[in-house]
C-alpha cells in the first residue's frame, strides 16, 4: 500500500506511517521563530537543508533538535533562498503564511 506516496524517506517507510506530513501550519510553529511570514513548524526532522540553503534566515535549536527562522528575509537573495528552503523541505515543515 502506498497511501502516502514516498516510501523511501519521510513517508510511510521511515516513520511507519505514524504521521502523514502536510503543509506547514502556523498554529504549530515553534515559539523560537521570529515573527513574520516564514516559520518552521513541529514537523521538522532536523535534516539541515534549510540551514544550508538559507543560512541568513534559518538556524538550529540545539536543545530541541529542530530548525527555526531567526531572521525574516530582508533582501531578494534571502527571499529566494528562503523560498528555496520552503520548497526543498522534505516534510513541508516551512511555511510563509505566518504573521
Ligand atoms: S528543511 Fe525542513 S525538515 Fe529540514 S531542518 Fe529545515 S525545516 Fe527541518
Amino acid at each position: 500500500m502506498e497511501k502516502y506516496g514516498c516510501k523511501s524517506c519521510a513517508g510511510i517507510g521511515f516513520y511507519g506511517g505514524i504521521r502523514n506530513f502536510d503543509m506547514a501550519d502556523p498554529a504549530n510553529k515553534y515559539p523560537d521563530n521570529v515573527p513574520g511570514r516564514y516559520y518552521v513548524d513541529d514537523q521538522c526532522i532536523d535534516c539541515d537543508l534549510c540551514r544550508e540553503t538559507a543560512p541568513n534566515n534559518f538556524m538550529r535549536n540545539d536543545d530541541g533538535g529542530h530548525s527555526f527562522v531567526f531572521k525574516q528575509p530582508e533582501t531578494p537573495e534571502e527571499e529566494a533562498q528562503s523560498q528555496e528552503a520552503l520548497e526543498g523541505c522534505p516534510v513541508e515543515a516551512i511555511g510563509k503564511d505566518g504573521e
